[in-house]
């Protein structure tokens, strides 16, 4: 078996794990994150929900429970948090619109509005409200998304549908990286002599390149272009995934890709390994510390047992909201499912309550009372908590 020393190990590739990891890097330590594979980004809209309640999620978030734990990082902290995400995207061609102290509104795919803070560039001109004219353009065979949904609910949309020659979410999206493909679209959509103030796309423009190509067609069409967020597989999602990954990578953090962590090797009061198992070839990643960001049940750091919920990697202990029939659900994307609040209880140095070890950390939706579908907080607790989580993992290692 081979054996590989690190300063830190980060144990999972979500927001809050990257995050982690490339806070860390970029302050010189030997970073390695292992993960058993793609995040819950790749679901999600790659929208920057912060804190749903309110018009100021800062102000949202001071209005949360006490044990929420937003509350263990300074307001202040969680903006520069924010600040500095955008600057990163924005720096890899992503860039994220919006302020942290400002939420925003962002058309979905069934016409509804999704609340959220920062948004990618690509969507800077979803309507903020249901007046708006509209017209979306849609792609023939498409699966993942219906303009009917839009249109029963939205009276000054219309719709037209142009033929890609392929109809998945990544093929169409892989067309818009060809300036030809692109060029015969703009031409097409010039022939439509559209009157609506806003033209509409599902969120297919493109892998690397949507914000130039949202861009472009702005140009071209003379008004302003937005894409709406389609079901998974999202194009944003992957965006935003790529991006983080991208960064930390850039900060000289190191990526074990498909290797879950099955094992743990410990000595008195540390942590001194994590064992990888992929294709029939062990490994071992010994550091001084470790960053615990595996997520929530999606995520797979979580799991539901008959008679409680369990903490995979370290078998921590896991704060569980009451019995059985105080969680149990059959629809586990319910807003206030109970089970929202199970996870790690950590303290205000992001250390799990109760754990065996002193050197290990943990953030984002694998902590405890997040309530991240309730309080509207994905990717922007992940964030903050990721930034938090490394500076207490910094503290502690110096
Ligand atoms: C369908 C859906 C849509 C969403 N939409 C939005 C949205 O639009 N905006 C928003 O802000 N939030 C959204 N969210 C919430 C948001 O995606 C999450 O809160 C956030 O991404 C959590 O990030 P994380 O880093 O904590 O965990 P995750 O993204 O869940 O990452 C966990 C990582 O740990 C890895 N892992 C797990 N177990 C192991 C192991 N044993 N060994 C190694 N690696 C392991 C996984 O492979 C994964 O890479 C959505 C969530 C879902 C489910």
């Amino acid at each position: 078996m081979s054996v590989i020393a690190y300063d830190v190990i980060v144990i999972g590739a979500g927001t809050a794990g990257l995050t982690a990891g490339a806070r860390l890097a970029s302050e010189g330590l030997q970073v390695a994150l292992v993960t058993a594979g793609e995040p819950t980004a790749c679901l999600s809209t790659g929208c920057i929900d912060v804190c749903a309640a309110g018009v100021n999620p800062l102000d949202g978030i001071a209005d949360l429970p006490e044990s929420h734990p937003y509350h263990r990082i300074a307001p202040a902290a969680i903006r520069d948090a924010l600040l500095n995400f955008q600057r990163q995207c924005a720096g890899l061609h992503l860039p994220y619109t919006g302020a942290p102290d400002q939420n925003r509104l962002v058309l979905s795919a069934i016409g509804t509005f999704k609340t959220s803070c920062l948004v990618p560039v690509t969507m800077r001109s979803s309507p903020q409200n249901e007046e708006e004219k509209i017209h979306i353009v849609t792609f023939a065979g498409l699966k993942d998304f219906y303009p009917g949904y839009i249109l029963s609910r939205l009276r000054n949309a219309a719709f037209s549908t142009y033929d890609a020659g392929v109809s998945t979410t990544m093929g169409i999206a892989a067309n818009f990286e060809d300036d030809t493909f692109l060029e015969a679209f703009i031409l097409w959509l010039e022939k439509l002599n559209l009157r609506e103030n806003k033209i509409a796309f599902p969120a297919v423009l493109g892998l690397e390149s949507a914000a130039a190509i949202v861009d472009t067609l702005e140009q071209r069409l003379e008004r302003p272009v937005f894409e709406i967020p389609t079901i998974p597989p999202s194009m944003p999602g992957r965006r935003l995934f790529n991006v983080l990954k991208d960064h930390f990578r850039r900060q000289g953090g190191v990526i074990y890709w498909n290797w879950p962590v099955v094992g743990v090797e410990k000595a008195g009061r540390q942590i001194e390994a994590v064992r990888l198992e992929s294709q029939g070839r062990p490994m071992s990643l010994n550091a001084r510390a470790f960053i615990l960001a595996t997520g929530s049940f999606v995520g797979g750091g979580l799991s539901a047992r008959r008679e409680t919920i369990i903490e995979k990697v370290f078998d921590l202990p896991v704060f569980v909201p009451g019995t059985r029939e105080d969680w149990f659900e059959q629809d586990y994307f319910s807003r206030n499912h109970g089970i929202g609040r199970a996870g790690i209880a950590a303290d205000a140095a992001f250390r799990p309550d109760g754990c065996p070890w002193d050197n290990i950390f943990a953030c984002g939706a694998i902590l405890a009372h997040v309530e991240a579908l309730k309080n509207g907080c994905g990717h922007g607790f992940a964030i903050a908590t990721g930034e938090a989580a490394a500076r207490s993992c910094l503290e502690y290692l110096r």
